[in-house]
This record gives C-alpha cells, sequence and structure tokens, in this order.
C-alpha cells in the first residue's frame, strides 16, 4: 500500500475545502471497499478524508419522502423502521448484501460508489481500462462469467456489483450531493454510467462532490420482492438480481417497478417490461411476456451465456413471488 495521509473533518465545508485542495485525494466512510482497493494498489489516492463525523447518519421521513444520510451504516438503514414500514425493497436489497460484519461498516455513499469486482480491474498486471484509461479490456476474450449482457461497449463488459443500488433505481431515488457549487440532486437512474469509451468513470458524481443524502419518494407500491441469485448463499455477489416493487389492485398491477443487477455497468431499469405489465392481470402468461420484453437487446459473451437464460427466468420468479401467483 502507498503511503497517504489522513485528516477527519467534522463540517461539510472542511470536508469540501479538503477535496477541492487535493485533487488525488478521497473520501473515506466505512472503507470496505476503498481500503481494499488500496492495498491491491488498484487506488492510490495521497489522502484520506474520513468523513464519518459529517452530519450525514440520520433517517427521516419529510415532505412525502424518505430521506437517508450518506453515512448511515447499511445495517442500520436495513432495521430502521421507517425503511422497513416505508421501503421494505430497500432493505431486502441490502440485508442480501455481504455479510452482516462488513454491512455494519458499509455506508450508503460508499455502497453506492463501490466498484466492479471485475477480477481483472483487481489485477495490476492485466490490462483494464477502467483501471488504466487506453490499456484495454482484459474480460473481453478473457473469463467474464460475471460481466454485462446489457449496455456494455468494447472498451468496458463490466457489471455494477451493488444489491441496494438495484432498489435504489427501481424506487426513483434522488441522490442529493454537494460541491463547490452548491447543492444538486441527481435521478438514480443519471447517477452511474454506462461505460462507453470512458469507463475509468462509474458516476456522473464529480470528484469535488460529496453525496449527502439519498430521497426516495412516497409511493403505494406496498408488494416487494429482491430476487438475488448467485453462487452461495451468503457473502457472494449477484450473477444476477432482480428488483420488483408492486401496487395490486385485486388482480390488476396497477403500478409497478422493475430493475436489474448483475447485467450491466448500472444497475438496469426495465422500463419496456413495467410499461407492457401496467394495466394488466398479474399471470405467468403476462409475466413471461414482460420478462421477453427485458430481454431485448440482451448480448453475452463467451462465458455468461447463462445469464440470458437466467435473467428472465429470475425475472418470472421474482414476479411471481411478488405478486403470490404460485403457478
Ligand atoms: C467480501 C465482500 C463482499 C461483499 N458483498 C457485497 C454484496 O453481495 N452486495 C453488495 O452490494 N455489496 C457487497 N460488498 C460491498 C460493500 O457493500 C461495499 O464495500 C460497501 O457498501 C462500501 O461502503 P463503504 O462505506 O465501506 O465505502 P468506502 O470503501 O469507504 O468508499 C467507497 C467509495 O465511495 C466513496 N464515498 C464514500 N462515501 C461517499 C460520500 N458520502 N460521497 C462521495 N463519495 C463517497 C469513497 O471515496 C470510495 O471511493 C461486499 C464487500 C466485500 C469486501
Ligand atoms: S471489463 Fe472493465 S473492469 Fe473488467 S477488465 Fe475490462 S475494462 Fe477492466
Amino acid at each position: 500500500m502507498n503511503n497517504f495521509q489522513y485528516s477527519r473533518v467534522n463540517n461539510p465545508s472542511s470536508a469540501l475545502a479538503e477535496l477541492a485542495k487535493k485533487p488525488n485525494a478521497k473520501l473515506l466512510a466505512g472503507g470496505t471497499n476503498l481500503i481494499d482497493l488500496m492495498k491491491y494498489g488498484v487506488m492510490a489516492p495521497d489522502r484520506l478524508i474520513d468523513i464519518n463525523q459529517l452530519p450525514y447518519n440520520e433517517v427521516v421521513k419529510s415532505n412525502g419522502m424518505l430521506h437517508i444520510g450518506s453515512t448511515v451504516r447499511n445495517s442500520i438503514a436495513s432495521a430502521n423502521p421507517l425503511v422497513l414500514q416505508h421501503q421494505p425493497l430497500l432493505s431486502q436489497a441490502m440485508l442480501s448484501g455481504a455479510s452482516a460484519q462488513l454491512r455494519n461498516k458499509a455506508t450508503m455513499g460508499g455502497n453506492l460508489l463501490q466498484r466492479t469486482r471485475c477480477p481483472y480491474f483487481y489485477d495490476t498486471s492485466a490490462p483494464c481500462n477502467k483501471r488504466t484509461p487506453g490499456t484495454g479490456c482484459s474480460a473481453l476474450a478473457g473469463y467474464n462469467r460475471m460481466h454485462a449482457i446489457f449496455g456494455a461497449s468494447d472498451s468496458c463488459i463490466a457489471v455494477n456489483p451493488s444489491d441496494m443500488n438495484v432498489a435504489l433505481v427501481a424506487l426513483d431515488a434522488i441522490i442529493v450531493v454537494t460541491g463547490p457549487k452548491g447543492e444538486r440532486k441527481i435521478n438514480m437512474a443519471d447517477f452511474h454510467r454506462l461505460p462507453g469509451n470512458n469507463p475509468e468513470l462509474d458516476s456522473t458524481l464529480d470528484k469535488r462532490e460529496i453525496i449527502t443524502v439519498i430521497s426516495i419518494p412516497d409511493h403505494k407500491l406496498s408488494k416487494t420482492t429482491y430476487l438475488k441469485v448467485r453462487d452461495r448463499t451468503s457473502y457472494a455477489f449477484a450473477l444476477v438480481s432482480v428488483a420488483v416493487a408492486l401496487e395490486m389492485e385485486g388482480a390488476v398491477i396497477k403500478d409497478i417497478r422493475l430493475a436489474m443487477g448483475g447485467v450491466a455497468h448500472k444497475p438496469w431499469r426495465l422500463l419496456s417490461a413495467e410499461q407492457l405489465l401496467k394495466g394488466k392481470i398479474a399471470s405467468v402468461a403476462n409475466f413471461k411476456m414482460a420478462a421477453a420484453i427485458a430481454m431485448e437487446g440482451a448480448k453475452a459473451y463467451q462465458h455468461n451465456a447463462f445469464k440470458l437464460k437466467l435473467a428472465p427466468n429470475s425475472i418470472l420468479q421474482a414476479l411471481k413471488t411478488a405478486s403470490g401467483i404460485k403457478a
């Protein structure tokens, strides 16, 4: 690990001032991803700015929204009564991630910005455009079992590994950030990027900005399921995951949100499948049609063709579970 300086800030303006002064600094939240990447030599910030004392550690409900501070730990957020009552999908998604010990450390902001688990990204001897722009992508012709089937480019085929992010995109979350130009709000759908020619950029956050709060609008989507398919039942990243939130009126789907994880460089919202299901009867036939539409444009690589079957099957299963349909 490279030498680095450490400072702890206790107010947002000091944090912003330090970030502006030190272009190669990184914010330290739980450290569960950043410190790992520093140990592997993948990231080498010259200063860590510890933001754990900043006043972003509350969960509150106001103005028709649930607001979760960026330094709230994943375990605290997932067990919070307001989250359980108003956003159970988010709690389910967070609880399927990592392990209890990691969730006790991991924060909301850090989880949003955790980096891909592509093995070549962690291997500093392998070419990787995300780690070192312009060197090439080892996964394209390499072992690409975990990789994307949607939205990839020839520069990078990595996926976003977060479970929480899948629920947040389905729930139309808003990411509130502060920076040198003041506060701005970013829709969750626009927060993460597709790789394009610049896979080194995971998100649209400026490196001088800090995530302060994640806000989720109220809704009536009371039937929720987060289905995560992985190699082991715990402590493994998703091969494919599906977030479903439904509002039903009898057997009719009044409103629906659907998103997938493990399939793209960003959490992947399934808008065309949502459109198809709105106002329809919850039935296996309709769910199969929605799953087929959701897969339009999917493209597999040598080792991840199984996702072309796993993904629609997972969508079908998640829809059946959320709506309570057995057949
Ligand atoms: C073995 C293992 C298994 C895991 N399994 C899963 C899993 O199954 N599912 C899953 O979703 N995750 C999983 N994780 C990832 C884990 O959830 C993340 O490491 C964690 O959420 C990151 O949060 P953190 O607070 O520790 O972030 P840090 O490591 O502190 O920071 C991560 C990045 O976010 C930046 N950052 C942090 N907070 C802010 C902020 N407020 N504003 C701007 N930038 C910020 C940091 O500068 C850094 O670049 C796993 C991790 C490990 C080690
Ligand atoms: S898929 Fe992306 S992260 Fe993985 S080797 Fe290619 S460029 Fe790097």
